[in-house]
């Protein structure tokens, strides 16, 4: 709690011009969300939403914009095949995963049509967004860049074995897919050297809460004075 805090108080002044002078007043501020698998995302987005704060889902915008009819589903289509369409007219993402798995280049041909879409989803709900900031909640916050749409951003940090576990109990996944996954992702060190706020979950469920309302406090005095630095 102490350490959550002196980060806190470290980086809440040192981003507060910056948001200033990126954001008129009227629009809201924009904090991102990320953590690695397991680490309790989408746990802390719940208990922001119960302070009635949105929160924008980056996995849910990845889904969005390859729904049947949109035209990147189309697009992959073509360039894929057959072989990743489920019979329904769906994405069959199982098959797609495999194929950039052990393939770079189309890995990087399916990011180059899916990531300024994706963002262009983000964008569009950030900016529909009635509440007095708004939360962009995503796994890949730093890997992707998205972090470039926010101005302050918080770590859901656990230890690696932690998350593992938590992992797993919730998907029922194995260790080793979980670990792959995990490999994937931006190490934790760097992402905690990356992040504005830092919120340690590997204390109790009982005290997130709490804890959330700490940092909900600090972005409501930072949205009520955003040419101040607040310490
Ligand atoms: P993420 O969205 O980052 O993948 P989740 O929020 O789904 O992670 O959390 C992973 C699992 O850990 C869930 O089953 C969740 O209920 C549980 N969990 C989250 N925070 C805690 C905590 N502080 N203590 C115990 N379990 C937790």
């Amino acid at each position: 709690m102490a350490a959550d805090q002196k980060q806190i108080d470290q980086s809440f002044s040192q981003k507060s011009s910056l948001g200033a002078s990126q954001h008129p007043t009227s629009e809201p501020i924009i904090v991102g969300l990320t953590g690695g698998i397991g680490s309790g995302k989408s746990t802390v987005a719940a208990a922001f939403r119960q302070l009635g704060i949105v929160s924008v889902d980056a996995d849910q915008a990845a889904r969005a914009v390859v729904e049947p009819g949109m035209p990147a589903l189309t697009a992959i289509a073509e360039h894929f095949g057959e072989a990743v369409m489920l019979p329904d007219g769906g994405l069959n993402r199982a098959a797609l995963r495999e194929i950039i798995f052990s393939n770079p280049a189309e890995k990087q041909w399916l990011e180059s049509l899916l990531h300024p879409l994706i963002r262009e989803w983000i964008v569009a709900q950030l900016q529909a967004a009635k509440s007095p900031y708004v939360i962009l909640e995503s796994p890949l916050l730093f890997e992707t860049n998205q972090h470039l749409l926010t101005q302050a951003t918080l770590l859901v940090d656990v230890p690696v074995p932690l998350q593992i576990t938590r992992a797993a109990a919730r998907d029922g996944q194995s260790t080793a897919q979980i670990e792959s996954i995990i490999a994937a992702q931006m190490p934790r060190e760097e992402k905690r050297s990356r992040a504005t706020y830092i919120l340690d979950n590997s204390l109790p469920l009982a005290t997130l809460d709490a804890r959330v309302l700490a940092l909900h406090n600090e972005f409501m005095r930072r949205v009520n004075r955003p040419q101040e630095s607040i310490r």
